[in-house]
């Protein structure tokens, strides 16, 4: 999974395509990305007589694949793909368009 959590990327695919956001949550079980402001549904929810939740519409942001966002590079600010370069014991992320080595991954 090339996506970490705190990424800027760019939505490739989707009703959100060209839209960028932050990542909020990654799970690189499922390689799938909660990404903040993308791919908001609005749920129409009931009043709870247990948890005495008001209803409504509560906006809830559902996942999308990994495979359907693009990385922008903090360097060069251009949506990348990640290549990984291993430097003695430390595999760092970089950018395959300037290069820049974008965050240190530990392994
Ligand atoms: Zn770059």
């Amino acid at each position: 999974m090339r996506i970490k959590t705190g990424d800027k990327v760019l939505v490739i695919r989707g009703k959100d395509r060209g839209k960028t956001g932050l990542v909020k949550v990654a799970d690189r079980i499922t390689e799938r990305v909660k990404v903040e402001g993308i791919n908001i549904y609005k749920r129409h929810q009931r009043g709870g007589r247990q948890n005495r939740q008001p209803g409504g519409i509560v906006e809830v942001v559902a996942a999308l694949s990994a495979a359907n966002v693009m990385v922008i590079c903090p360097s060069c600010s251009h949506p990348t793909r990640i290549g990984h370069r291993l430097d003695g014991k430390t595999k760092h992320r970089i950018c395959k368009n300037c290069q820049a080595i974008i965050e240190n991954v530990k392994k």
